[in-house]
């Protein structure tokens, strides 16, 4: 069994409906074990006008290899509604990101875990926090990020339990 951590994105349409919908698709072959609460937050290197992102990470038990995982949340990604082919950080009603997948580090070129970018985001490292509690190993990447980037609370984890 494997513990993966997913962070999930949209800031397109019905942006916590379609956090909604994504656990929804997450638990037809997962077992999500935990869900943080939704954060909401500026856009970051996003093209001029992009709208605020919710975002939230959950956590998941499977039986999926890495290439199985990530096959399968592009696949809700796009019942989604988000195109194959996009600009980069375009806006998007679905983006999921595999943070970890145990303490295993894949470098392909279309999948690296942990995520790349994970530490440089607060918006994934502060809802990681909620979830992993003593056991977060990003504390001074996060104390660092907490004056340069904003997030706030938007929702708490028990708006999406029963999605
Ligand atoms: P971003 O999430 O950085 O905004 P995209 O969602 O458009 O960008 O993803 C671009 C590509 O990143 C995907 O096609 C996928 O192959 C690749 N990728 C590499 N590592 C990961 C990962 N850990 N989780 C999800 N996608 C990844
Ligand atoms: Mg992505």
């Amino acid at each position: 069994m494997t513990l993966s951590y997913l962070s999930l994105g949209s800031n397109l349409g019905d942006r916590l409906g379609n956090l909604k919908s994504a656990v929804a698709k997450l638990r037809e072959k997962v077992a999500v074990t935990s869900l943080s609460s939704v954060w909401e937050t500026a856009p970051i290197d996003c093209p001029a006008g992009s709208s605020p992102f919710l975002d939230m990470v959950v956590s998941c038990e499977h039986e999926m290899n890495e290439r199985e995982l990530l096959a399968f949340t592009q696949s809700i990604e796009k019942e989604l509604g988000r195109p194959n082919e996009h600009e980069k950080n375009s806006p998007r009603t679905c983006d999921i990101d595999i943070l970890t997948f145990n303490d295993e580090c894949v470098n392909e070129p279309e999948l690296t875990i942990p995520h790349p970018r994970m530490k440089e985001r607060l918006f994934v490292l502060a809802p990681l926090r909620e979830l992993q509690k003593d056991a977060f190993q990003f504390g001074k990447e996060y104390a660092s990020l907490l004056d340069a980037q904003e997030v706030r609370l938007y929702a708490p984890a028990f708006i999406l339990q029963q999605a």
